[in-house]
């Protein structure tokens, strides 16, 4: 039989530069030919050779209500029929930043637009703008899309400026970025007493999920608070990931955690292309058209992502939402963890709402550095194993995963049943 997944992959490469449209679809972290996925329902998505797969990415986190929710469907559709976008405004802008500002309190003004990248970048600037100042502080391993300014790693010294991590971002442009260590506070206070009068902020995945799921230690998310504070920098709080995934009020609700702005993207839009960013008045309307920092979308609000973004917050407002979705995901985490020490596998595992992580040794990591040092071939082994048993985990293993509303018990106790024979072959 052919494969027609290595049919599509042949033809995507001929005409798309390594066959995908992001990086991490590709495979090249563990190797052999990416699905292509020709549909999708509920907690399931079926390749090109027509093979179910449970899905634990959901679109890297949107799918949160699995895929093809008929109230969000039916939202769509309607929407689709009353235009696709008209670079005008609307009142269903209105009704999302509402919705978003009612479960996001620390937010008073939100802007629109149609990737995290772009919601991150914009952030940033207006974070310059509003402070005057030009450094940035982020740390090694949380992503906040590909601007510029964010594609830089530690440079060699503690608290030093960073280098580019991608060709043609010349080093002038991340000369401002200072990159530290994830939960390490002495460096953060050593950041903080030598650059904090020019800091103009720090951005932070507080749950991060970019390198797989490591959380940001109550005390280290309340030093960010303080400094920031102290030194009159605002805190940014990067959730495109967790907002709406781990709580229905982000990691700041989980942390308990004010930051200044917020960047949200993925959950807000259902699954079509919308982020957004946002925070106290006097600091959004620095924005143009009122104020002197300049921000702009064609798509910006788009009437049909809007309505996709709007379904999906009335659902998961729902009362007991998340506590359904952690609980399973809680079923899913502990049985996996079950499963390892069954055949004696070093593993841990942990989760936040409906999205975890897991790691093959026995300690949580506190930051890339340890998140890193996990066996390649041991994880691209047990991906491999999954998918083989129709179960498709992120294929790279920095990246989190996700629980959806629709995977069902069933569903769960076949992704544990698959683990435990993989490891048990080990
Ligand atoms: C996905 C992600 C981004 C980038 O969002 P895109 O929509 O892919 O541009 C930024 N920050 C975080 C934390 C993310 O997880």
């Amino acid at each position: 039989m052919t494969d027609q997944n290595d049919i599509l992959f042949e033809r995507a490469r001929a005409v798309i530069p390594g066959g995908v449209n992001s990086p991490v679809r590709a495979f090249k972290a563990v190797g052999g030919t990416p699905r292509f996925i020709q549909r999708a329902q509920g907690a399931y998505f079926w390749d090109a050779n027509d093979k179910r797969y449970i899905d634990y990415i959901g679109s890297w986190g949107p799918m949160i209500l699995g895929h093809g929710h008929p109230a969000v469907v039916e939202a769509v559709q309607k929407a689709v029929l009353e235009g696709f976008s008209y670079g005008a405004p609307t009142e269903r802008e209105i009704e999302l930043a509402e919705a978003i500002l009612a479960l996001v309190p620390s937010m008073d003004m939100v802007r629109l637009v149609s990737s995290g990248t772009e919601a991150a970048m914009s952030a940033l600037r207006l974070a310059r703008g509003a402070t005057g100042r030009k450094t940035i502080v982020k740390f090694e391993g949380c992503y906040h899309g590909h601007a510029d300014a964010l594609l830089v790693k530690a440079g060699s010294g503690l608290a030093t400026f960073g280098n580019p991590t991608s060709a043609g971002v010349p080093p002038e442009v991340v000369q401002h970025t200072l990159v530290l260590e994830y939960n390490n506070l002495q460096q953060l206070d050593e950041a903080f007493a030598l650059h904090g009068k020019d800091i103009a902020c720090l951005m932070i995945e507080a749950i991060a999920g970019n390198m797989n799921f490591v959380r940001a230690t109550p005390a280290f998310a309340k030093r960010c608070r303080e400094l920031c504070t102290q030194h009159g920098a605002l805190l940014i709080f990067d959730e495109v990931m967790t907002g709406f995934r781990v709580g229905l009020h982000g990691a700041q609700g989980v942390l308990g955690v004010t930051p200044d702005l917020t960047v949200l993207g993925k959950v807000i839009g259902g699954g079509m292309p919308l982020a957004a960013f946002g925070g106290p008045r006097a600091i959004m309307e620095q924005l143009a058209p009122l104020g002197p920092v300049y921000q702009a979308g064609t798509l910006s609000g788009n009437p049909v992502a809007t309505a996709c973004g709007l379904a999906t917050l009335k659902e998961i407002s729902k009362p007991g939402f998340y506590e359904a979705l952690a609980k399973k995901t809680r079923t899913l985490v502990d049985g996996l963890k079950a499963a390892a020490a069954a055949e004696g596998q070093p593993f841990n595992a942990d989760s936040e709402g409906g999205m975890f992580g897991f790691f093959l040794m026995n300690e949580l990591p506190q930051n890339y550095a340890t998140v890193m040092t996990t066996d390649n071939a041991q994880f691209n082994a047990l991906f491999h194993g999954l998918l083989d048993r129709g179960v498709y985990i992120a294929p790279a293993l920095y990246e989190a995963g996700f629980v959806s509303a629709a995977h069902s018990e069933d569903d769960i106790a076949a992704t544990i049943a698959a683990a435990r024979e993989i490891f048990s072959k080990r």
